[in-house]
């Protein structure tokens, strides 16, 4: 018996202790799916004719977005810790040089493994869209940089299996990359991700949008760093032209500006500017350095800024202008970019936590009368989603069923008995703080992807997470072999 396909078909009454939407507001349940979408919120939505899952203890929420995400970089996680006796310096750049050893081992084969470990390990913990920074482009393993051919799309086919693998919704984002730094051609460790010339990238970034017609296909420029003028010029034209995301890494690190002005005499985020690559369909990656100029340039286009703070941590990036980004009305959204940490809480506690600490002061992100949910909600679903060109990240009736339930943390918890002490409005705001301040993606119970509910009670009901680890682990250990040949 297909218990899936028959539960599939007949609408759901999820009846969790409170809802909480986009905003960070909460409001009564309980939420009725049909055909995979919000069908009604609220004491109206209990008619009959639904199956009825309880969600006793729990809020339910839109899900997260995870809105960058280097699927791959998984396999550096735990490899990566330890100091090299040659470089008695650690950072970004010694980093770097393990990470493009990865990139270049990995068959398509063992991406797919790699990549459907990391994308169903985002599901466990809450995310239902991720935006994949694709830059691992050619299959070939060739000493030399060789031609990108017009069908060698084999690393970003792996991907989009990988994600359908998950049954996580995707945003693949091409990503063109031109060169090692200004005036210098791509290193060795860097071949797998250029292409000769910026009309090849785009024409590759067309046959895989023909190949995967269902999933949205979107633009990355990797840095001012790695594309001249021409190619940031020409891809964000290309990007506005078919009205796709575009997202670019910028000012994550202090060497990059460095580079920039030596090259261009301004910001990265700037020279993204003054080239058209800022519009609100553009996502910012990291600006972790922006200048007071680079944040107004930022408002005033509508981008969207994406914080990886629990990457940016581990990385030692800097410490982003939190305050200054939200002051300007900048959107923020978050991602797990090097999957160091794959838990939404986290990251979204890391914006208002470590502001803390670059200011000495305390709710820094927060407007009297607001709580902490209302500021932080929104950066893990809505503008997620927006960035992602996705109409999820929703508490809306029409909007993709993709929610989560969250265990409200135990001093919130209602008794459970009759006693009739249901949690009101100020308790419920109160405990979705309380899981921003305290709690990690353990809180995370269930989970719904287009009405399906794949995670129940912390374990996946049709996926064995186990065999999917196990593949990823044999994959990435074939790959570390190859890479110390
Ligand atoms: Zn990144």
């Amino acid at each position: 018996v297909n218990t899936k396909d028959a539960r599939a078909s007949l609408p759901l009454l999820l009846e969790p202790e409170f809802v909480v939407d986009e905003e960070g507001r909460v409001a009564d349940g309980p939420v009725r799916v049909e055909g995979g979408r919000i069908a009604a919120i609220g004491p109206a939505a209990r008619r009959a004719g639904a199956a009825v899952v309880p969600l006793t203890g729990r809020a339910l929420s839109p899900a997260f977005v995870n809105a960058h995400s280097h699927a791959f970089q998984l396999g550096l996680r735990g490899h990566v810790e330890k100091k090299d006796a040659a470089h008695a310096h650690d950072d970004f750049w010694t980093w770097r040089t393990h990470m493009y050893a990865l990139a270049n081992a990995l068959t398509p084969s063992e991406m797919r493994a790699v990549a459907r470990a990391a994308f169903l390990d985002m599901v466990r913990a809450g995310f239902t869209h991720v935006g994949e920074f694709h830059y691992v482009h050619h299959a070939h393993d060739d000493e030399r940089a060789r031609p990108a051919t017009r069908d060698d799309h084999a690393m970003c086919d792996a991907v989009v299996e990988a994600a359908a693998d998950a049954g996580i919704h995707l945003t693949l984002l091409e990503t063109g990359y031109a060169r090692a730094a200004p005036g210098k051609p791509a290193l060795a460790g860097q071949r797998r991700f250029v292409f000769d010339r910026v009309d090849a990238f785009l024409a590759h970034v067309d046959d895989v949008a023909r190949a995967h017609p269902h999933v949205t296909t979107g633009f990355a420029i990797h840095s001012v760093r790695a594309c001249p003028l021409d190619w940031i010029a020409a891809i964000s034209a290309r990007a506005a032209e078919l009205r796709a995301p575009l997202h670019v890494h910028a000012s994550e690190q202090t060497g990059e500006l460095e580079i920039a002005m030596a090259e261009h005499g301004r910001s990265p985020i700037a020279i993204l500017d003054d080239a058209g690559a800022l519009t609100a369909k553009s996502t910012v990656v990291h600006a972790t350095h922006a200048s007071d100029d680079d944040v107004a340039r930022l408002a005033a286009r509508g981008a969207v800024v994406c914080l990886c703070p629990t990457t940016e941590r581990n990385l030692g990036d800097g410490l982003v202008p939190a305050r200054a980004l939200v002051d300007a009305g900048v959107p923020l959204a978050i991602g797990s970019d090097s999957q160091t940490r794959i838990d939404p809480l986290l990251e979204l506690a890391a914006i208002e936590e470590d502001e803390r600490l670059r200011v000495r002061a305390r709710s820094v992100l927060v407007e009297p009368g607001q709580t902490l949910a209302m500021r932080l909600w929104p950066i893990g679903t809505a503008n997620g989603a927006r960035a992602l060109s996705s109409d999820g990240g929703r508490m809306a009736v029409g909007a993709p069923a993709d929610l989560v339930a969250l265990s409200i943390p135990s001093s919130f918890a209602p008794s459970g008995d009759s006693s009739g002490d249901a949690l009101h409005d100020d308790d419920r705001a109160h405990a979705l703080d309380a899981l921003l301040v305290s709690g990690t993606r353990e809180a995370v119970r269930d989970v719904f992807v287009g009405g399906d509910h794949v995670v129940r009670d912390g374990r996946f009901f049709t996926i064995d997470e186990a065999a999917v680890a196990a593949d990823a682990r044999r994959a990435l250990a074939a790959a570390r072999k190859r890479a110390a040949r």
